[in-house]
This record gives C-alpha cells, sequence and structure tokens, in this order.
C-alpha cells in the first residue's frame, strides 16, 4: 500500500512523516524546487541573510506542531520569550506588556461571552472588554489574519482555551532560531529520507483522476502513477490548487500578510535578537529581530498589499525607526506580499471547510480544512495528522 501526499508544506510534510511512522510506503511530490510552502525561506541576495516569507510566531500550547518537532529533532531551533507580549502604542508613544497572569479575569471573561453561536464574530464578543484595543483586538488579528469584526469567536476560543488558558508554559511565544526552513523543513526531509520515504521534488500534479469516487490516476509532468487498490492519496495543496483539481470543493476567499525585512548596519539596542513587540496606530503590527535584520509583519492586509513596494517600505519603516528610536536608514530591504497567505475566516467560511475524507482512498490536508483551528502551523500540521489517520482507518478496511 502506497499512500501519495501531494504538496511539501508543513501539512504534507506532517502527513507524510505520520504515514511513514506508522509503516506506509510514502511518495511525497512537490510542485516548487524546495518544500515548505508558506512557511519557507531563502538566501535573499539584496539583504544577504537568508530570510523567511514571513515571520512566524507560535506558543507553547501548539500540541501538534512540538510532537512533529521532537519527532525531527528540530525542538532546539526554536527560541522562547517570556509569556509576556510587549506593546508601542505608536500614536501616543505609550508601551505596556500583556501578560497571562495580569489578563486572567479579563481572559475568563473574555472565554466565557465567547461561548455564543458560530455565527458571533470575536468583536461582537470581546469589543466591550477592558482589554479589547491593547490586547485582545491585535491578538486575534494575528492569530485569525482576519479583522475581529469578522473573525469568528468560536475559532479564536479553540486557540485560547488550547494557550493562554493553559497558564505561562502553553502561553510561552517562540520563533525560530535560524530560519523557518532550518526549523521545520530541513530536519524534517531528513527524517523522512530516514525513514524511507521517497521525496520528489519540482513535480506539480497536473491532473487527478477519479472514477466512481475513487482516485485512479495522477498525471505529474514525467509520470503518471495509476493507483492501486491499496494506494491512498493525500492532497495536502493550496486550497485554490486544490479546488482546480478536484471539483465541488469550496471556493474560499484569501487574507494577504504582508511582511518587510529591513538589513540595519547595527542590531538594534532597543530589542535583543529573538525579541518582539506588538505596534498599535501605525501600520506595522508586529516587528521581530533577529540579528541585523527588523521583520515587520502586517495581517488581514488586503488594502495594503495594493499599495506599492516603495510605499510600503517608507511606510513600514517608519513604524520600524519610531518603535526602535533609529535613526539611520537600512542598510537594504525586501518587502514581501503574501496575497493568499491564509483564508478569510468568517463564520460562513468557517462552515464551508471540508473534512479530510473526500473520497474512497483520497484525503485532503492543509491549514484550510476543517481543523476547527485557524489557518496557523499548528493547524496545518494537525491536519496532516488528521489525513494520515483518515487513510489509514479507510485503506485498511478493504
Ligand atoms: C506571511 C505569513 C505569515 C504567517 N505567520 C504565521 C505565524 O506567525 N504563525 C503560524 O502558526 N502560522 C503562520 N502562517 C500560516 C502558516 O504558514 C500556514 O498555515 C502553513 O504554512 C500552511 O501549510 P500547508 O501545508 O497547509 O500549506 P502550504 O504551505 O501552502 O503547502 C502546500 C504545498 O503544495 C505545493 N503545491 C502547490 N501546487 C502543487 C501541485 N500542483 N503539485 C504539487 N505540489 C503543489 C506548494 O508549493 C506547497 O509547498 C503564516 C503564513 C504566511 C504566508
Amino acid at each position: 500500500m502506497t499512500l501519495h501526499v501531494v504538496g511539501a508544506g508543513l501539512a504534507g510534510l506532517s502527513c507524510a512523516l505520520t504515514a511513514v511512522d506508522a509503516g506506509l510506503d510514502v511518495v511525497l511530490h512537490e510542485s516548487a524546487g524546495q518544500a515548505g510552502g508558506r512557511c519557507r525561506s531563502w538566501l535573499e541576495p539584496s539583504i544577504g541573510e537568508v530570510i523567511d516569507n514571513g515571520t512566524h510566531m507560535v506558543v507553547g500550547g501548539n500540541r501538534a506542531l512540538f510532537a512533529y518537532l521532537r519527532r525531527i529533532g528540530a525542538t532546539d531551533r526554536l527560541v522562547a520569550a517570556p509569556a509576556a507580549f510587549p506593546m508601542i502604542d505608536l500614536a501616543d508613544g505609550t508601551s505596556w506588556t500583556a501578560t497571562p497572569l495580569r489578563l486572567l479575569p479579563s481572559l475568563l471573561a473574555s472565554t466565557w461571552r465567547m461561548k455564543g453561536d458560530r455565527d458571533t464574530t470575536i468583536a461582537q464578543c470581546l469589543g466591550g472588554s477592558r482589554n479589547y484595543r491593547r490586547f485582545w483586538e491585535p491578538i486575534a488579528l494575528a492569530v485569525m489574519n482576519t479583522p475581529a469584526e469578522e473573525a469568528p469567536a468560536c475559532v479564536f476560543r479553540r486557540v485560547l482555551a488550547r494557550t493562554l488558558w493553559r497558564g505561562q508554559a502553553a502561553s510561552r511565544p517562540y520563533v525560530v532560531r535560524r530560519s523557518l526552513s532550518d526549523t521545520f523543513v530541513v530536519p524534517a526531509l531528513a527524517a523522512l529520507a530516514t525513514a524511507g520515504a521517497t521525496v520528489r521534488l519540482g513535480q506539480p500534479l497536473r491532473r487527478l483522476a477519479m472514477a466512481d469516487g475513487r482516485a485512479t490516476e495522477l498525471a505529474f509532468d514525467d509520470q503518471t502513477v495509476h493507483l492501486g487498490r491499496h494506494d491512498g492519496v493525500v492532497l495536502a495543496l493550496p486550497w485554490t490548487v486544490a479546488a482546480g483539481l478536484l471539483p465541488g470543493l469550496p471556493d474560499l476567499p484569501a487574507s494577504p500578510i504582508v511582511n518587510a525585512h529591513f538589513r540595519l548596519a547595527v542590531p538594534p539596542s532597543k530589542l535583543s535578537s529573538g525579541g518582539f513587540v506588538g505596534l498599535l496606530g501605525g501600520t506595522a503590527q508586529w516587528l521581530f529581530v533577529r540579528d541585523h535584520v527588523v521583520s515587520v509583519t502586517v495581517s488581514a492586509a488586503g488594502a495594503l498589499a495594493e499599495r506599492s513596494i516603495d510605499e510600503l517600505r517608507h511606510l513600514l519603516w517608519a513604524d520600524v525607526s519610531k518603535a526602535l528610536q533609529i535613526h539611520d536608514l537600512p542598510f537594504a530591504s525586501r518587502i514581501i506580499k503574501e496575497k493568499r497567505a491564509t483564508i478569510f475566516h468568517s463564520p460562513a467560511v468557517e462552515a464551508l471547510r471540508p473534512r479530510a475524507h473526500a473520497g474512497e482512498n483520497l484525503f485532503l490536508a492543509g491549514d484550510w480544512t476543517a481543523t476547527g483551528l485557524p489557518c496557523t502551523l499548528e493547524g496545518a500540521i494537525h491536519s496532516g495528522v488528521v489525513a494520515t489517520r483518515a487513510a489509514r482507518a479507510a485503506l485498511r478496511i478493504r
């Protein structure tokens, strides 16, 4: 029995690893020349450093993610920050630190209020709470990549139940020590090779043939795979690509993220490497430092992503220089617009996210599937585990 996993983002890597560990023969097919998908890094010539497509933050309560890192031996490739969220309001210069302990009363009240139905948005539940503008709204925006006025409260509540609710260790933020690929991708590929999986890079799936609810053929440029009676397929693809290959999948709206990386002549003095700060009252939302590089993230950046690279550079640098009190211009910069960073999470979209089982021997994985979680690394990795579980259950029956 062979499981063909198509797409080597975090969902596909997690699915492939779980499957080889369960004793299946695994072939992982990826269209790009590198694995990682929306979680990837490269040596950026303009900056002279390895940069990520966007800074990713995870928290201690991301159980599937930490299990994945333990499996690939990469837990030490993350750097932990204290369970505290430093914030600066650029409009009036005030700064404060939000800690789970201090937020506990507001957290209890907030999660209680979010017990509403599936149509309730985060803003409807939390809009009146004391720490809404200074903490809940920016955190919800970062987690959901969707404005709090539109994002479903039930999904955010599930995130809180797994993280802030569980105390200091589960609330602790982590960023990668060197790069996303170094942490999440390179060790996963090594673990797959050791376990005997085949990984095919640079091989886009062009066509998926179905007959009577079964996947029968996978057409790549270099070969057509004819699926045997006991073979299965997991599509761990971006939702737009999956929908193009498999009729009937929903057309889910996208939400962009804009990232800027600024290479400074000397590391900033206000924030050490691995440090971060949340920003209000400007365009930039979160600022991260890795050695000489200051990176800025703007979530739910629909309108912003339409602006020119030069405009974005000026707007975002103005916020960085204000927050870190740096007056010299950056040595180099790189702006990245990820137009399809995640799906746009509204209550209506939530109801459309498909489950893992899509055909007799066909399964779906990806952060956009019905994980109950927002589109995050945790959701993607969890979806890969769920898809393998569904495949094993379905394929073993016959
Ligand atoms: C800028 C940015 C910032 C983010 N910040 C955070 C964060 O702070 N914390 C967090 O937890 N999450 C964050 N995320 C979300 C996280 O990156 C995603 O949820 C996760 O990477 C999605 O993984 P995936 O495997 O589901 O999808 P993808 O990464 O999209 O993987 C799909 C794979 O399929 C491949 N593929 C496409 N077409 C084909 C084809 N025809 N044949 C074969 N392969 C194909 C793609 O190349 C890709 O490798 C961020 C995302 C972005 C873009």
